[in-house]
């Protein structure tokens, strides 16, 4: 223990009071809204749906509450509690290099967070999901799903971990730039091969077989100067009911993707709508922008990094007996969100100056009056809240409040 320690325990429980708090007053918002539609919905969206949305967020918000608690008992039982110094004491007694128990050291730090948040996931899939229509998935695919995530974790973690950890032991003083171009290369790699190799491990992705929106969708994307290798409709209603439309990839794997459950319950001007608004983020070269910021992000963080394992109270602030490479990277990626928590509306600000830009993208080349209808049915068949607190809001919602975002659309309507 030392002055880090306490700067720590403020982080965190400070951080811990603050979105306890924020969680409350969402509460508040949507209990004291649950018995009256917002006037701009009144019409489309009746008081029993309205009201569904209220408990569905609800139960949500329990449910987040209980995540928070469980993340902070689960940092400090890692950090101050001695949980890393008891794995690494562990891996010290397995005959591998030393490079191989630090990356031993480091998965078994994921692969306990991934496996104690099992129960809070179920949770969330069979008790939450399935009381309010939303499940769709069974108990032996939901564990088939969380084993596949695991071994992809496993897949995907190792050579990287591997590598900067070598890193960090060969390269001497100038190694967080070597591992900052590691680290960069293997994140476009996995963009990349994303859409490609990963996704279909989890669904089937078809063409998308409509001929009449196909053609009412192409001659979108010819309008806006796009070329992808193809829309395709994702069987996401296999897992849920919610709906979703996105673009992954870059380059020669760009492609559009519909969840099946978004054309079932979207008229074909709604989707084009929303496919203009997908469009409207790579015009304005959203996709990018978020890339470049995280790569200053992490070349940030990792030259934080090398200064603090070279500080022995960063080590013993948080608990660690001792101060290897592994030790100073699990420490690191442990206790840097506790001092994020802070900084989240910022963020959040930038991603909604995004969604408002894609928003006029979609009102310009599409249908402002058909996105407003469109999204009204994704919220309300997503059981979204329509009456958010607009501090929670300011937090945690990267996309606007649905009042807020309508009312934007709303001024592009001649
Ligand atoms: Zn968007």
């Amino acid at each position: 223990m030392n002055n880090f320690t306490w700067i720590f325990l403020l982080a965190v429980f400070g951080g811990l009071l603050l979105e306890l708090w924020l969680l409350g007053r969402q509460a508040r918002s949507v209990r004291d809204h649950r018995n009256q539609v917002p006037a701009t919905f009144a019409e489309k969206i009746p008081l029993q749906q309205h009201q569904k949305a209220a408990s569905y967020t609800l139960a949500n918000i329990s449910l987040e509450g209980a995540n928070l608690l469980f993340g902070v008992i689960l940092l400090l039982a890692f950090t101050l509690g001695g949980g890393l110094n008891w794995l690494y004491g562990l891996w010290q007694a397995v005959p591998v290099s030393e490079l191989w128990r630090g990356v031993g050291l480091l998965l078994s730090v994921l692969g306990l967070s991934t496996l104690l948040e099992l129960p809070l996931n179920a949770w969330r899939t069979f008790v939450i999901e399935e009381k309010y229509g939303f499940n769709r998935t069974t108990l032996r695919r939901f564990l088939i799903d969380q084993l596949l995530q695991l071994m992809l974790m496993l897949a995907i973690t190792t050579p990287l971990l591997a590598s900067i950890l070598w890193l960090m032991a060969q390269t001497g003083n100038g190694w967080w730039l070597w591992a900052w171009v590691v680290l960069t290369g293997f994140t476009l790699l996995l963009s990349w091969i994303y859409p490609l190799i990963i996704a279909p491990m989890f669904n089937k992705f078809s063409p998308l077989q409509d001929p009449a929106l196909k053609k009412r969708l192409e001659k979108l994307l010819q309008r806006c100067g796009f070329h992808s290798k193809g829309m395709f409709v994702m069987d996401g209603s296999r897992r849920s009911s919610h709906g979703n439309a996105y673009f992954s990839g870059f380059g020669k794997s760009k492609r559009i993707v519909f969840f099946d459950t978004l054309l079932d319950g979207l008229e074909a001007d709604e989707i084009e709508a929303v496919l203009a608004h997908e469009l409207g983020h790579f015009k304005h070269r959203h996709v990018l922008k978020r890339m470049l910021y995280m790569a200053t992000v992490s070349l940030l963080g990792l030259a934080l990094l090398n200064w603090l394992m070279q500080q022995e109270w960063f080590f013993q602030g948080l608990g660690a007996t001792t101060q290897s490479h592994a030790m100073a990277l699990a420490l690191f990626l442990l206790a840097t969100p506790a001092f994020t928590t802070f900084v989240t509306p910022f963020f959040t600000a930038w991603s909604r100056k995004h969604e408002f830009e894609a928003d006029s993208y979609a009102a310009q080349q599409s249908s402002a009056a058909a996105l407003i209808s469109g999204l009204v049915k994704l919220y309300r068949d997503n059981a979204d809240t329509l009456t958010p607190d607009p501090l929670y809001s300011a937090f945690h919602h990267g996309h606007p409040p649905a009042a807020v975002r309508i009312a934007h659309l709303s001024s592009k309507l001649e």
